[in-house]
């Protein structure tokens, strides 16, 4: 099947979908919403309340995908019970590859796997540092005080993040957004930006996998990789038991659900949906507000069914 023809079913989920929608196209009608984050990482909402939002806008299948974090899982599960939602473990693993930060979704592991826990600690231990570094760097262009006024927005002591200076540098009204902070302080080459080494890909994806999870490449688009990179982060990936990668997620265009359709194919991995919802005010996506997973695409869920709660 060329790759053109999974265009009918990038209908959205409260669409029509078209009257021939074939068996292939309805194996991705799922509303699964497999990345978000909560206050345990750098969301602002706690795991109940995303469960209650994600179930009032129609998810059927959810996960939790906090950064270098599974501490809000049993509480995200609960969650999701009470919702009567179906749910897959999830987190969201800082990877160093190729001089870049790429993100890996693993999904369906053991909440409670030894190893996998103290990999995310050790992915966590230099944030604070950097941080100190991150406001050192501010405080050299005038801005004082953003290392404290960082930490207001903090909910997990261990997980600092850039999010949380956007947020303080907007509420001191040095931007009027958060994009607009990244893009003027904290992406390489800005003031802000501290280069750090997160886990290698290798460790991310056997964490995941060893803990009976599933590895799954997180908004390819968004890395400046070039063809060669890209090809070699994907064939890594895959040889050090990587599975899966997502298509459609708030962090991609609708030309690039298209392109990574075609290489989740070339690549033989199944294909992933999650919106990245971070904040009600901040995410251009919703939870559960994206266009289904292209037809011939085979959805990670079918791979994780028996890990579905
Ligand atoms: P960190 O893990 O501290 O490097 O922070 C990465 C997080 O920053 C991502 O997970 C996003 O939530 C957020 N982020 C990265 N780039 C941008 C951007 N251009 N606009 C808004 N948020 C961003
Ligand atoms: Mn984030
Ligand atoms: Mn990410
Ligand atoms: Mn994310």
């Amino acid at each position: 099947m060329s790759s053109y023809n999974i265009l009918p079913s990038l209908s959205s989920p409260t669409g029509n979908l078209p009257a021939s929608v074939s068996q292939s196209q309805a194996r991705g009608i799922l509303n699964a919403d497999l990345h978000c984050h909560s206050i345990v990482s750098d969301g602002t909402m706690t795991p109940e309340a995303l469960a209650e939002r994600a179930k009032a806008e129609g998810v059927e299948l959810w996960a939790l995908t906090d950064h270098d974090e599974i501490g809000g899982q049993h509480r995200a599960m609960a969650a999701a019970k009470a919702n009567g939602m179906r749910y897959l473990t999830g987190t969201e693993i800082s990877v160093t590859f190729a001089g870049e930060t790429v993100h890996i979704v693993g999904l369906g592991f053991d909440p409670d796997d030894a190893a996998l826990t103290l990999g995310l600690k050790q992915t966590r231990g230099g944030r604070s540092q950097r941080a100190m570094e991150m406001a050192e760097g501010l405080a050299k262009v005038g801005i004082q005080g953003a290392f404290e006024g960082a930490l207001k927005f903090v909910s997990n002591p261990e997980l600092i993040s850039r999010t949380h200076f956007a947020r303080f540098l907007v509420e001191s009204g040095v931007c009027k957004e958060t994009h607009e902070v990244f893009r003027k302080y904290l992406t390489e080459g800005k003031p802000g930006y501290v280069p750090h080494r997160w886990a290698s890909l290798r460790d991310a994806v056997h964490w995941i996998t060893e803990a009976k999870g599933m590895a799954v490449i997180a908004h390819p688009a968004r890395y400046k990789f070039t063809a060669n990179e890209e090809y070699a982060l994907f064939s890594e990936f895959k040889a050090h038991g990587g599975l899966g990668v997502e298509v459609v997620t708030g962090s991609h265009s609708a030309l690039e659900y298209v392109r990574y359709a075609a290489t989740a194919q070339e690549f033989g991995l199944a294909a992933s949906r999650g919106s990245d919802f971070h904040c009600p005010v901040e995410s251009h996506t919703n939870l559960g507000g994206l266009p289904f997973l292209p037809g011939a695409l085979t959805p990670v869920w079918e791979l994780l069914a028996d890990r579905i709660q």
